[in-house]
């Protein structure tokens, strides 16, 4: 998985902890954010850190239906300096590991657990954050396993376990995307699908190539977005996939169409939409809405911003609770949206690099690496230029 090994401080100052004491740095999820932290964290000298998961490392990819694969291509190029865009850490490439350009979740899973083998990253699995609170300087994480003390938190819980579910009357009688095993075992001919952004497509294109009949609804038009943001339009690879013949043939599209409200009645499943149309299936209909996200677990610790993401300082820290700070896709600056790997992961060494100072390490050579490897995202004003189309 690595190409080249990266090395950046090799002296640490600090003894692994060994027993009840205070971590420097607990880590709460290990997807590809709470790794790809950990490992910026690692690479500053800091030894005494935990990372923490409910389940297993990787646990949110695996759990992705099977025949979803990433949308991002992997490609190896860090030998110009240039990170696959789906690696979570300076010298990684997925696709040099893996030989596969657009990795399954369940593929992704054991590429993360070949990264924490590698680092030996220290984490420890099937522990579950109840819930955290600040007393004087220490942070106490209550577990279902115990205590859990620290001087900083890094929330990196991910959104895939916290799906927006409530969201229009009857929505609790769909079925959300993210607890379908795999598309091909789905009984049933015609799906009403709730939701055209990525996960939404993906379900009509597997199902379409299943010969089912799908509609799908979209209060926006995802497929008619002209940004070049993937966080905002659909990506290349599933355009792709709506060019299938199977696509074409079996799925219809209804953009700008708000879905009000869903029965069940003599076992049949009926759809209102806000502009007044009907449909039936027999089919329990998907729910491919998103996710509300696990920052909603830590609200306490965070001022909101208008539109419910946690507000955060310049180093991704909260901006109420110091020491309290955020990794993945729920990191929002002004306008930015860090949703993606290849977005997110650049602000892994802020976090790390502020942890670390605050802890009295010198940060100058990591710095300088992580800013080597484009891993090192300071300077917001460069981002959110749009692509230019001739
Ligand atoms: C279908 C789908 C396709 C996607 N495709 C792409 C893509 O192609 N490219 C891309 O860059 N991104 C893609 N994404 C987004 C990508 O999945 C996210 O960026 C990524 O999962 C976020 O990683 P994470 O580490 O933040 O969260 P997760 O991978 O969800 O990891 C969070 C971890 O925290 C643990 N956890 C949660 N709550 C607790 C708790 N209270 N206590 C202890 N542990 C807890 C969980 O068990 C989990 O292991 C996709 C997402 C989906 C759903």
């Amino acid at each position: 998985m690595a190409e080249n090994k990266p090395s950046v401080n090799e002296s640490p100052a600090t003894a692994p902890n060994t027993g009840d004491e205070p971590y420097d740095v607990i880590i709460i999820g290990a997807g590809a954010a709470g790794l790809g932290v950990a490992i910026a964290v690692m690479h500053t000298g800091i030894e005494n850190y935990l990372i923490v998961d409910r389940h297993e490392v990787g646990a949110s990819f695996a759990a992705w239906p099977a025949e979803t694969r990433f949308i991002t291509p992997s490609f190896p190029s860090n030998s110009i300096g240039m990170l696959d865009l789906n690696s979570i850490a300076i010298g990684i490439s997925p696709a040099f590991n893996m030989r596969i350009e657009h990795p399954t979740g369940q593929e992704f899973a054991s590429h993360l657990q070949g990264i924490a083998d590698f680092f030996e990253l220290p984490v420890r699995e099937n522990t579950d954050v109840k819930s955290i609170n600040k007393v004087d300087d220490l942070f106490h994480l209550e577990t279902d396993t115990g205590t859990l003390l620290a001087k900083n938190v890094i929330w990196s819980a991910g959104e895939y376990q916290y799906p927006s579910l409530g969201v229009f009357e009857g929505s609790e009688l769909c079925r959300h995307t993210s607890t379908i095993g795999n598309y091909t075992d789905l009984e049933g001919d015609d799906f009403l699908i709730i939701g055209g952004y990525e996960s939404g497509i993906d379900a009509a294109y597997h199902l379409a190539r299943n010969d089912k009949n799908v509609f799908v609804f979209d209060q926006n038009c995802p497929w008619g977005e002209e940004s070049s943001d993937p966080s905002i339009a659909l990506s290349t690879y599933s355009f792709e996939r709506m060019r299938n013949e199977k696509f074409d043939n079996n799925v219809e599209l209804f953009g700008e169409t708000l879905v009000e409200a869903i029965v069940h009645e003599e076992g049949v499943y009926g759809l209102t939409t806000q502009d007044g149309q009907t449909f039936r299936s027999n089919t329990q209909p998907i729910l491919a809405n998103g996710f509300d996200g696990s920052h909603k677990f830590v609200s306490h610790l965070f001022e909101q911003r208008e539109d419910g993401f946690p507000s955060l300082s310049e180093q991704d820290e909260s901006t109420i609770v110091p020491g309290m700070y955020l990794c993945g896709p729920s990191v929002r600056h002004d306008g930015h949206i860090f949703c993606f790997i290849f977005k997110y992961r650049q602000r892994f060494a802020i976090v790390a690099e502020a942890i670390a100072s605050s802890l009295g390490y010198e940060t100058e050579e990591f710095v300088s690496t992580y800013r080597e490897w484009g891993m090192y995202l300071d300077d917001l004003s460069c981002c959110g230029v749009e692509c230019m189309t001739c």
